[in-house]
């Protein structure tokens, strides 16, 4: 009986083994057919000030993204993905380039951003990941906010990008100085679209102005579509980077009233939505397989709107910080019959991963004229590998932060998101174990000495073959058409 038993269980075991070998992740990540005849298209959404924790599948009680969590349950979520940067312009920068934002003169300490009288931008010898692609003959498109230099010398089509509609920095510039508009934060409470002037831009043109914000989300998502449709018999790259969660925030009249979060929730649903609309008509184009889809944030929430701003989660601060609310943000990719569904991924990874992933996935040589900061994420998409990334540092402007190895981060330097008080430097740096405390609240430095001293190696290191050229951040507007 016993031995009969046995047998049943060993039975069961085996056709067990056997079926899950079947829907093991080495047999779905065989490519199909047409994969091997053209590199994969591209599209990475970005959204703009989404914190970690603002997505139901990162743990949102209220804001529904029924999409983004289909999106990750078919392909990867990542736990520990981060841009590079804890504010727009550098974070863009370092997405586009796969390299850290103060090695291209994308950073500052005096001005965080670019703004409308802003002189520079991204400077022409850096390599984007649309120009790389066009050596493959992908089609490329830049649909959204910019931020890397509104004068034409730094637009979308000057750095690789063959279509461009957006708007070419924060939806919150070009505020209107006048009396109807309330003062202070008083504007963000109850935004309206004439508050702020900004421009929407197609190719070089100013279409509208200002941009019919509560319309921008939609219409994104219908031009990037419509590119897709345009390119659909050639590969393409799809870069969407969202105006949207940045304050001031503004939905379409589907979107009124739809979340239990409120107006923020809204706006969070609409660009779930959004997402949705992308993935069926990749699907409805039968482009699906071919076509790898990247979702992900440019930095953490911006906490001191208050309820206009999001969650950083369990996460420690938000927008403008190193702390890991800064940074960390939600980290999504999906491809199906490459990707294996359902992968959750605790390997350490960043936006600038995107670039080198992308151009191994298109057979384009990664550029070793310049130090690229992306790693190839190839393995830990297919399951195949762990990551290579080990290290993630820290910047705000200039200045290194932090560091983060393995699973501690050092923090040389500590200073508030936003206000008027300066950098704090430790010594002994603090130091957080972010696997076992990934809010940042029990100091171990006393106790590991051991790490400190590898991780102050490891920031010897960088230094020595760090170049930081001027910041394109701190050159005024008159200054640079002298
Ligand atoms: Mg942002």
């Amino acid at each position: 009986m016993q031995a009969s038993s046995g047998s049943r269980v060993f039975l069961w075991c085996a056709l067990a083994l056997c079926s899950a070998m079947l829907a093991s992740p080495a047999s779905t990540a065989i490519p199909s057919p047409d994969v091997k005849d053209r590199p994969p298209n591209i599209v990475v959404i970005f959204a703009d000030d989404l914190g970690y924790g603002d997505l139901g599948s990162y743990g949102h009680p209220t804001i529904r993204t029924p999409r983004l969590d289909r999106m990750a349950a078919e392909g990867i979520r990542f736990t520990q993905f981060y841009a590079a940067a804890s504010v727009c312009t550098p974070s863009r920068a370092a997405l586009l380039t796969g390299r850290l934002p103060i090695r291209s003169g994308m950073s500052s300490d005096r001005r965080r951003v670019l703004f409308p009288d802003s002189g520079g931008g991204l400077p022409a010898e850096e390599i984007t990941l649309a120009r790389a692609l066009k050596e493959k003959g992908y089609a490329t498109a830049a649909i959204g906010k910019w931020h890397l230099g509104h004068l034409e010398p730094f637009q979308p089509r000057r750095h690789g990008f063959d279509y461009y509609y957006g708007i070419p920095y924060s939806n919150d510039m070009d505020r209107v100085n006048d009396e109807r508009v309330p003062s202070g934060r008083a504007a963000f409470q109850d935004p309206k679209v004439e508050y702020w002037n900004v421009p929407l831009m197609r190719n070089e043109t100013i279409i509208e102005r200002p941009a019919d914000q509560t319309t921008i989300t939609r219409r994104y998502t219908e031009e990037a579509i419509r590119f897709i449709e345009r390119n659909r018999d050639q590969p393409f790259f799809v870069y969407l980077p969202h105006t949207m969660p940045h304050v001031p925030l503004f939905r379409s009249p589907d979107f009124e009233d739809v979340s239990a979060r409120g107006l923020y929730g809204d706006v969070i649903e609409e660009i779930d939505w959004s997402t949705g609309q992308l993935l069926d008509a990749l699907e409805r184009l039968d482009l699906d397989r071919n076509t790898i889809v990247w979702f992900t944030s440019d930095n953490g929430p911006w906490l001191t709107f208050n309820e206009q701003g999001g969650s950083a989660g369990l996460l420690r601060e938000g927008k403008g910080s190193t702390w890991e609310g800064g940074m960390r943000v939600p980290g999504i990719a999906r491809w199906p019959g490459r990707i294996p569904a359902g992968t959750v991924s605790l390997d350490v990874a960043s936006t600038m991963d995107i670039f080198t992933t992308s151009l191994k996935l298109a057979d384009v040589p990664v550029p070793d004229d310049r130090i690229i900061d992306g790693v190839d994420l190839r393995a830990v998409l297919f399951g195949t590998g762990k990551g290579p990334r080990d290290t993630m540092f820290f910047y705000r402007g200039p200045r290194l932060m932090a560091v983060r190895h393995g699973s501690w981060k050092a923090h040389f330097i500590t200073q508030p998101a936003y206000g008027d008080e300066g950098p704090e430097t430790h010594d002994p740096p603090r130091l957080f174990h972010l696997d076992h405390d990934p809010s940042e609240q029990h100091d171990r430095s006393t106790e590991h000495p051991d790490v400190l001293a590898e991780i102050k190696q490891l920031v010897e290191q960088h230094r020595t073959d760090l170049k930081a050229p001027p910041s394109q951040l701190e050159i005024p507007l008159a200054g640079r058409s002298q």
